[in-house]
């Protein structure tokens, strides 16, 4: 094969497909709902839901949805259909969660911050995962003899990147593993009831370092003898790319189910075990259609920048960590089938020089092979359901709320978040002059 013949074939094989969405559907839906719009898959969510609630076990397994990944109602409702519980990332999650229908026994806070409105939060019985031993403190003093659940720092962490590794000596995450001496003392000050241990170490862990920190959480559960249940977090992998792979859930769990049945074995306890993925339930589920807006060069030696009719106001990850997505190329005319690729730097349309959506972790552009794309065009942007329209810089330069549409079962699109209006985007300020 000659070297050219060879790079075509490369570049053929390296560009991205439509996820879930026919090229039919992403040009019905843009002339329906307009663009940006983000567009979720019930039937891929309700598939994702079925292959946590099967992850290996030994006594059981439940699952809670990290709902911080995206909290859009309908999505809530899809869990709870499901009989997935809630992990709530703040009190105003779980104000949220409780809104939508979760009951408070549903739903477990872990939170960075110690919420501020502790008490009614707790007395209404939302689960406490204490994640410090100033939350484990103000626990025993407002509720002696009350039961927990608690986070602990492994020592070791894993995440795609650093930004999302949280385990370890660079992370605020949990109670730090030597401190357990600490944390048993505050228990027993208080009589408090140990029901869960906890770790979560990362977003996109690396599968061997994640199967470590469950030989550890043993440990923590060995240390309290009234836990029922332990809790591995989150954190698998899910690949966006065609090359990334994505974690499989039967072989990661298979261990860590013999590592249960070991447990029992040796101290006669039958443990439950606990995952609360937020990404791999929804991050393939949800594709962002947009609009080629523009499209510019720097001469010769410099780039061909495609712009997007949206940016990190829609989906902020390649900008925070350098993220990747598929972006694929769907013709506005269904006859326009030309096959060329062409590489681009794609950007958003923020006045902020950070919004790339193909570049590294460091802010350097990166070009990407993609469908040749003139303006309007359309660009479906994949891998999107978690953490985009839930971690984006939502109404920078006063862009509107990116819409949502749901694909139901039936087959319908459904708007299930409105367009945001202008007025929405000032409605709180109060002009005093
Ligand atoms: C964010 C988070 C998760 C979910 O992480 P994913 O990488 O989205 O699976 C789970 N547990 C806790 C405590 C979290 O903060």
């Amino acid at each position: 094969m000659e070297p050219f013949e060879r790079f075509i074939l490369n570049t053929m094989t390296s560009i991205e497909k439509l996820k879930f969405l026919k090229e039919e559907q992403v040009r019905s839906l843009a002339k329906e709902f307009g663009t940006p719009l983000f567009v979720y898959s019930q039937s891929q969510i309700e598939q994702k839901c079925d292959e946590a609630k099967a992850f290996p076990n030994a006594f059981g397994v439940q699952v809670r949805y990290a709902m911080k990944a995206n909290p859009n109602s309908n999505i809530l409702k899809i869990m709870k259909q499901k009989g997935i519980l809630i992990d709530a990332s703040s009190e105003h999650e779980v104000k949220r969660a409780l809104h939508f229908g979760f009951t408070p026994e549903e739903i477990m806070l872990t939170s960075q911050e110690f919420p501020k409105d502790f008490k009614n939060i707790i007395s209404s019985g939302v689960k406490f995962n204490v994640c410090s031993l100033r939350q484990l403190q103000a626990y025993g003093e407002a509720f002696p003899g009350g039961s927990i659940s608690i986070r602990f720092n492994p020592g070791l962490g894993s995440g795609h990147t650093k930004k999302t590794d949280v385990g370890g000596v660079t992370s605020s995450f949990g109670i730090w593993h030597e401190k357990l001496n600490e944390v048993k003392s505050l228990v027993q000050k208080y009589n408090l009831n140990v029901e869960k241990v906890h770790t979560h170490i990362g977003s996109g862990s690396d599968p061997e370092v994640w199967k470590a920190v469950a030989h550890y959480t043993l440990e923590y559960a060995e240390a309290f003898p009234s836990v029922t249940v332990v809790s591995l977090g989150g954190g698998y992998k899910v690949g966006r790319m065609e090359d990334e792979k994505s974690t499989d859930l039967q072989k990661i769990g298979a261990p860590v189910k013999i590592l249960f049945e070991d447990f029992a074995k040796k101290h006669n306890r039958k443990l439950i075990l606990e995952i609360e993925p937020g990404t791999y339930l929804v991050a393939l589920c949800g594709s962002l259609i947009t609009s080629v807006d523009d499209k510019v060069d720097t001469g010769p030696k410099g780039f061909t920048f495609l712009k997007l009719d949206t940016g990190m106001d829609s989906n902020t990850r390649p900008s925070l960590y350098g993220s990747k997505h598929p972006l694929v190329t769907v013709k506005q005319k269904p006859s326009d089938t030309s096959p060329k690729t062409t590489e681009y730097v794609v950007v958003g349309h923020c006045c902020e020089s950070g919004d790339v959506f193909t570049q590294k972790e460091g802010g350097e552009p990166m070009t990407r092979v993609m469908g040749e794309s003139e303006i309007g065009d359309y660009v479906v942007m994949e891998g999107v359901g978690a953490y985009c329209s839930s971690m984006s810089t939502k109404n920078y330069n006063s862009f509107p709320e990116t819409p949502e549409v749901l694909v139901s079962n039936t087959g319908e699109f459904k708007l299930i978040r409105k367009k945001q209006t202008i007025e929405e985007i000032y409605k709180n300020e109060i002009l005093v002059l």
